[in-house]
């Protein structure tokens, strides 16, 4: 294994010490979700071995993955024998046990993206002061000791004002809403009160949500994706759609926004940055994902290369690939529960009857032992000529499988 603290430019050549196949280091993922499964799928045609971490026997990555090693990423010992067998690690998930990469890199494990930059994410309120640090465009926030300052944040910033939770959260599930001083307490105890640490961000008008994939190699080098729109549906990202419908100006402030917050984070991989259009032009970050995501599904089959082969080109120090589209247009849905066990199988199995049939779409379906509502269980892609063919080829699959997620 190489050592952090050796040259930031180290390519796979140094990484790999025999001659078998592109490369034979083994790509240690803490996490085996979909994204997990996904950076599986794509090291198979490469040859590349990506072994897995994760507490679930039946994990979505569990059957194709090069091992699954049944633990937990946030336990320290778990983390520490599954490192043992690997080249270089990396995350599908910032909700790790970042300590412990710490230590493993002091001890010279190689880690990619750095743990310095894990812990920045994985405490959103880190993450803003980072960013802010690094003047990257963001809402005003303020953390929130207490009720005081909860009451003050609503003075400064106005209603309504939006509250997080700084860590665990994904999926909206760590967001409250406060509309008026009086909604401020509720919304403090639906996120389980300050002890859980708490911060409160400006609500941000936004005309649209923008989203872009940023690979960055292990010289500090930067590839973007397109700027891609999403859209959420009770804070889950619902719809992708690639190209975002934006003039060129805007996904040029876009671009650069999200450069800047990616050029000032450390180690290699791909991020998912999130942004928000606002209505006069004015681009602000969200947030930072260290690793794939879901905005950037639609790249499997929309790009040269997509996001999950270019985590693994850069953690490894392979030359990144091309990130433009090899089609004019993408759309992407991704496929939650609608109901509990049976029920919501059923009706997702519809779904993915009904795109098959239809050209130009893929289905990924991610194998999770259980369906559960609200949950990602699969996506669908559809590449096509134009933006209005791939949405009204989405509109056909949606309504012929009576699906009511959309
Ligand atoms: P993810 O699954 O993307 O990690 P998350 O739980 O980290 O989600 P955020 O990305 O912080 O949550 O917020 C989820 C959604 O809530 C955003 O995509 C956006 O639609 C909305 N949102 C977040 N912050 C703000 C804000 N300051 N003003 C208005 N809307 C916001
Ligand atoms: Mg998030
Ligand atoms: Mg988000």
């Amino acid at each position: 294994m190489s050592s952090v603290d050796e040259d930031e430019t180290d390519v796979c050549g140094d990484l790999c010490t025999t001659t078998e196949g592109l490369c034979n280091t083994v790509v240690g993922v803490l996490g085996g979700g979909q994204l997990g499964r996904m950076l599986c799928q794509a090291a198979s045609p490469m040859g590349l071995k990506v072994d897995v971490l994760d507490p679930l026997p039946e994990a979505p990555a569990s059957r194709i993955a090069h091992r699954h090693e049944v633990g937990s990423f946030k336990d320290a010992s778990a983390v520490r024998i599954f490192a043992r067998g690997c080249g270089v690690l990396t995350v599908e998930i910032e909700h790790v046990d970042v300590d412990t990469l710490d230590a493993l890199a002091s001890e010279g494990v190689d880690v990619e993206p750095r743990p310095s930059t894990i812990r920045i994410i994985q405490d959103k309120y880190l993450q803003k002061e980072h960013f802010a640090k690094n003047e990257v465009p963001l809402a005003d926030f303020v953390k929130l000791d207490d009720m005081d300052a909860a009451i003050q944040a609503g003075r400064t910033f106005g209603y309504p004002l939006m509250i997080k939770s700084r860590k665990m959260a994904y999926d909206g599930r760590g967001n409250a809403v406060a509309h008026s001083v009086d909604k401020l307490a509720e919304a403090v105890q639906v996120l389980g009160g300050f002890e859980r640490g708490l911060y409160a961000e400006k609500w941000a008008p936004f005309q649209k949500e923008l989203a872009v994939m940023v690979a960055r190699g292990r010289d500090g080098s930067l590839r973007s994706y397109p700027v891609v729109e999403t859209a959420h549906k009770d804070n889950i990202c619902h719809t992708v759609e690639a190209p975002a419908a934006i003039p060129e100006a805007t996904a040029k402030a876009a671009l650069k926004v999200a450069e800047k917050a990616v050029g000032c984070l450390y180690g290699a991989g791909v991020f998912g940055v999130e942004l928000f259009l606002l209505p006069d032009g004015e681009i602000l970050l969200n947030e930072v994902a260290p690793r794939p995501h879901n905005s950037g599904h639609y790249t499997i089959e929309a790009c040269a290369t997509s996001q999950y082969e270019q985590h693994l080109r850069a953690v490894l120090g392979l030359p990144l690939g091309d990130p433009a589209m090899k089609t004019p247009a993408a759309i992407m849905l991704n496929i939650l529960g609608e109901a509990e066990g049976e029920a919501g199988m059923a009706a997702a199995h519809k779904l993915l009857h009904s795109a098959v049939a239809v050209p130009g779409a893929s289905v990924h379906w991610y194998e999770k032992p259980d369906v559960r509502p609200q949950r990602k269980i699969g996506h669908i892609t559809i590449v096509g000529p134009d933006r209005r063919t791939v949405r009204r080829r989405l509109a056909e699959i949606v309504q012929k499988a009576g699906w009511t997620g959309d």
